[in-house]
């Protein structure tokens, strides 16, 4: 026997008392229970997404959400921004394409990012552009952009922004409303510890107005006929309930933890990967500032990554990621948001130093730990 470890940047391992709730016997989705279920979900999802507005909640991966973001808020024909440096931003202009919305590309190198000023000066050069895309947290890459910035840019403008939180939301702080950001997108299975089906949509005012103009075309993800019936604490379709109940107890959980410490924990869990992969003489393929729910590493020269993969699968029955793309073969991902401690990420670094060692690596034994014990061992000043 083997103890299993769920260590991927999604889906993320989910606490046994989620699990537990999420196994008691289905509810019906038209019953006082649920509405009372419903409504306890709503307030807690305003205070997690730090919003006065209405999450409307959908029963797809988080993707889903991505998808009903474009078709709610934009018509064909028009131009939407996109930020793409890394999977989820080509994920954008690929929804965009499929809906016939003209993409205009703001591309930097994987690991890059996009400074705020760059999407201030498209929105200044190109006219009639509708909304600008962009991921918080570039789960494909491991960095964090800097979405306050493009607030700033965005809020002076016509353009709505629509940024993708599926692997922030919970683990970096975005104040939706003290920032001005329109739509926020998330799902079930990163930092909220769920397992996948949840998709999360939340609108500012700005975008509500989009959404009575928009004319892509939509059926399942029809967020104003949602809208109508989550006030009332119903659902639209039969939602995937035992999720929903799981959310609930997330909630409570994090609100019990607080939303300054959950940022604090995954600063901090993120600060002790990155020094334990560079006391191993290991590159950070992040070059700019890092996410805080992801470390990406780049594997060391005549190492293919899928072979570090393959390693913390067989030999430690750890499942770890790897790159996406053109990323494939030269990153390796450790994921820590969620359900994540700070012994969770000793373990993540005493297998690399395992795997590492296996697979020829010249390795200082303990190296890794000893770096992330010295930042789990600070005490706040
Ligand atoms: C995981 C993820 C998604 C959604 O992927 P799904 O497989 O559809 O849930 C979208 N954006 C980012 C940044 C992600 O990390």
């Amino acid at each position: 026997m083997k103890k299993y470890y769920l260590m991927a940047p999604g889906p993320t391992p989910v606490p046994n008392q989620i699990l537990l709730a999420m196994a008691r016997p289905i509810i019906h989705h038209r019953t006082p229970e649920y509405e009372a279920l419903f409504a306890e979900v709503r307030e807690g999802l305003k205070w997690l997404v730090q919003t006065t507005q209405e999450t409307i909640i959908l029963a797809a991966s988080g993707t889903g959400a991505m998808e009903a973001a474009v078709t709610n808020t934009l018509s064909p024909g028009d131009k939407a921004l996109v930020v793409r440096a890394g999977k989820f931003g080509e994920r954008w202009a690929e929804i965009c394409a499929a809906y016939g919305v003209e993409v205009v590309a703001l591309d930097a190198p994987f690991g890059h990012t996009v400074p705020p000023d760059r999407v201030a000066d498209a929105l200044k050069k190109t006219p009639g552009i509708r909304a600008v895309l962009c991921q918080h947290s570039e789960t494909s890459t491991g960095v964090l952009h800097d979405v306050r910035g493009y607030t700033e840019a965005t809020r002076k403008s016509d353009a709505i922004l629509v940024v993708d939180t599926v692997s922030s939301l919970g683990v970096a702080d975005l104040p939706m409303d003290a920032w001005g950001v329109d739509v926020v997108v998330a799902g079930s299975q990163k930092g909220l510890m769920l397992p996948p089906g949840l998709a999360l949509c939340t609108l500012s005012d700005k975008a509500w107005d989009r959404v009575k103009q928009a004319k892509l075309p939509r059926y399942y993800f029809n967020l104003l006929e949602e809208k109508k019936l989550v006030v009332k604490n119903q659902p639209h379709f039969t939602p995937a309930v035992s999720i929903v109940i799981g959310l609930r107890e997330v909630l409570a959980m994090l609100k019990a933890e607080g939303l300054a410490n959950i940022f604090k924990r995954h600063d901090r869990l993120a600060r002790a990967t990155r020094a334990g992969a560079e006391a191993l003489g290991l590159e950070l393929f992040a070059k700019a500032t890092p996410s805080p729910a992801i470390t990406s590493v780049v594997s060391p020269k005549g190492i293919d990554s899928e072979r570090v993969l393959a390693a913390y699968a067989k030999s430690h029955n750890i499942t770890i990621a790897g790159g996406q793309g053109e990323m494939k073969g030269k990153v390796f991902r450790l994921g820590h948001m969620g359900y994540v401690g700070d012994f969770d990420v000793v373990i993540a670094l005493a297998a690399l130093e395992q795997v590492l060692a296996e697979l020829g690596y010249p390795v200082d034994w303990g190296a890794a730990v000893g770096a992330a014990q010295k930042v789990l061992a600070e005490r706040p000043a």
